[in-house]
């Protein structure tokens, strides 16, 4: 992508609204904008990390053996009428009236939807276990939007809903979707602790929240401190394995973490004083098993293998990608701007031309910018003809792992400068090897 062609309306002055770094960063690198309280348009830059969290997700998802379906953000009041649900919710339900008066509103999560799709077409217990999951705009008229996208009133979210004969067959998907949390927060750059959760009114049930410590974040969290630290389950992991899943689910939830509702002190200060961390972290996914809690008032069953009519187990597995990216700037950047993880970066590289217009400087930065592009990486060729010190700037503060700059003087010698943009550390390369550090790397 050349800059020149692009749309990236960076800020020069610090936004006044943003109270924290990521709303900051996130605004003057043109990624995000405003569009009336806790609504945003994501711009092409933020995009591009959005689609990259959210094939990551996907991918991990695929990979347990969940499969992907797409459900509308429109719902009918009546299914949620059936489920109780349409009186419980508060004011954080958005409710519509369509041309017919008939009661909508716009989802803020799907369990009714997804099982009225399950009881519509699933009749037998050989079409279990199942779960579905879809990647989908949610509306929560939150009563205090903030944060930019880290806590908005619409927002995306990758919510999936396993359905199995009973409770363990249950458990096993619950453990299935835990290891595939680990593994897509860990290909993030994260370190998301699952801290047990509160099941809520139903109780006695299974809940994870997967929380990435910050200080800004708005949850209190209190686990052992190795926990910070961890092994995460390789790709190769067999996700249909029992025994398997249920060692990683084990191994992570023998020690002590969980936020301030499921805090237990007595549990708490059994851990030597020093091991312990009482700190603030960010709910960046939330899964759970709630049994027929919906399956039973919608009247989702199977028949069993005995012949006879069983309500399904249920459990639902949310992750937001529009609070990820923020959650994922807290965690990764300095005073000039973000640091992106490569696995999420908009762009992989970015050329800077210091002196467009310049003969030499303009062919050797065609050449990478052709060379590394058709090596399939993610480029910006900042071809502009801003100063030399705003191109360093911008290219800081969006992120990029990795810049190439290209100056009359090392062009002259058929080199350019290559940095790190995490350790500052600046290496002098010929042109084909820039072009073999960045395309090599993919
Ligand atoms: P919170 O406690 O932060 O309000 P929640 O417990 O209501 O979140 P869930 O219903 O568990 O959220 O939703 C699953 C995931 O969706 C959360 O873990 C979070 O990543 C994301 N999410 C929830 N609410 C918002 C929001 N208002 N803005 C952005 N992402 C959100
Ligand atoms: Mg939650």
């Amino acid at each position: 992508m050349r800059l020149s062609r692009y749309f990236l309306p960076i800020l020069k002055e610090n936004p006044k609204e943003a109270e924290i770094v990521s709303h900051r960063l996130m605004l003057r690198a043109g990624m995000i904008k405003q569009q009336s309280a806790g609504i945003y348009t994501w711009l092409p830059l933020g995009k591009r990390v959005l689609d990259k969290v959210n094939a990551i997700i996907r991918e991990e998802q695929n990979r347990s053996g969940a499969v992907e379906l797409l459900m509308p953000t429109l719902q009918s009041a009546e299914l949620w009428q059936e489920s109780g649900r349409y009186d419980a919710y508060g004011k954080e339900m958005l409710r519509i009236k369509d041309r017919q008066d008939r009661p909508m509103l716009y989802g803020p999560t799907n369990e009714e939807m997804i099982t009225d799709v399950f009881r519509s077409f699933v009749k037998s217990y050989k079409d279990l276990p199942l779960n579905l999951y879809h990647i989908q705009l949610k509306f929560r008229d939150e009563i205090r939007p903030r944060f930019g996208t880290m806590r908005s009133r619409e927002f995306l979210m990758k919510d999936a809903y396993s359905f199995d004969l009973n409770r363990e067959g249950a458990e096993h998907a619950y453990n299935r979707m835990f290891a595939a949390y680990l593994r897509t927060f860990s290909r993030l750059g994260l370190r998301a602790i699952p801290m047990r959760a509160d099941t809520g009114p139903i109780g006695g049930n299974l809940s994870h929240e997967f929380i990435i410590l910050a200080e800004t974040g708005e949850s209190e969290v209190f686990c052992h401190k190795d926990f910070v630290d961890f092994d995460i389950p390789p790709a190769d992991s067999d996700f249909n394995d029992v025994a398997e899943m249920r060692g990683i689910f084990e191994q992570w939830t023998s020690r002590y973490a969980a936020t301030s509702e499921m805090h237990d002190e007595a549990a708490f200060n059994a851990i030597p004083e020093t091991d312990r961390l009482s700190a603030r972290g960010i709910e960046v996914g939330h899964i759970f098993y709630f049994g027929t809690k919906y399956s039973e008032a919608m009247g989702a069953k199977v028949q069993g293998p005995d012949g006879k009519e069983h309500i399904v187990h249920m459990g639902s597995y949310g992750i937001g990608p529009t609070r990820l990216v923020p959650a994922i700037i807290e965690a990764s950047h300095d005073e000039n701007g973000i640091i992106w993880p490569k696995s999420v970066a908009p762009f992989e590289a970015v050329i800077i031309n210091m002196k467009a217009g310049d003969a030499a400087c303009d062919a050797a930065c065609e050449k990478i910018y052709g060379e590394v592009a058709k090596a399939g990486v993610d480029v910006l060729y900042d071809d502009t003809d801003e100063r030399a010190g705003a191109k360093f700037a911008t290219a800081d503060l969006i992120g990029a792992p990795v810049q190439i700059i290209a100056g009359p003087r090392s062009v002259a010698n058929g080199e350019v400068e290559v940095k790190d943009r995490k350790t500052g550390e600046r290496e002098t390369m010929t042109v084909e090897a820039a072009i073999a550090r960045v395309a090599t790397a993919n």
